[in-house]
């Protein structure tokens, strides 16, 4: 159970709603991921880095766990709340509760994700995120812009003709 104070989630979940945006806006996806605790924001808001470092890995939500686990030189990620803009793939899942993320929050779910165009809903049982784990850590939570970022970004694939 998260105990990480509701104005904490707000804002982190706000400012990466906006980092989406401008991320959208600059050529990226609209994915952000960051890590909060008791005290605030601890991660960098990270974005999908997979095409400029070839890193298959390099999900938004994946590159924000692995900085606080490289800079803060800790075991595991418990204590901390990951705060997600669209509900992480099954990869990301896995990462997080393989080093004991307490919980996931997120705006836009899964399925909502998928009416945007990104439907990965498949990446789940693969990596063994049954719908029972997934429980124990998933929280929906709707922030005022959520779906900006995807909108964007659906819009701007339908611009470019794709
Ligand atoms: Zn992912």
């Amino acid at each position: 159970m998260s105990t990480i104070p509701p104005d904490v989630l707000i804002q982190a979940m706000n400012e990466a709603v906006v980092v989406g945006v401008e991320h959208v806006e600059a050529g990226g996806l609209p994915f952000v991921g960051v890590l909060v605790d008791n005290s605030g924001v601890i991660s960098d808001f990270g974005v999908n880095r997979v095409r400029e470092t070839r890193d298959p890995t390099a999900h938004a939500e994946i590159v924000a766990m692995r900085e606080v686990l490289n800079s803060d030189d800790r075991d595991d990620l418990s204590g901390t709340t990951l705060v997600a803009t669209g509900e992480p793939c099954g990869l990301c899942y896995r990462f997080a509760i393989d080093q004991g993320v307490d919980a996931i929050y997120v705006a836009v779910d899964r399925d909502a994700v998928a009416e945007w165009g990104f439907d990965y809903r498949t990446s789940y049982l693969s990596l063994g995120i049954t719908d029972e784990l997934r429980s124990t850590v998933f929280n929906s939570f709707p922030a005022e812009r959520g779906n900006e970022p995807f909108a964007r970004y659906f819009h701007t694939q339908i611009n470019n003709g794709r």
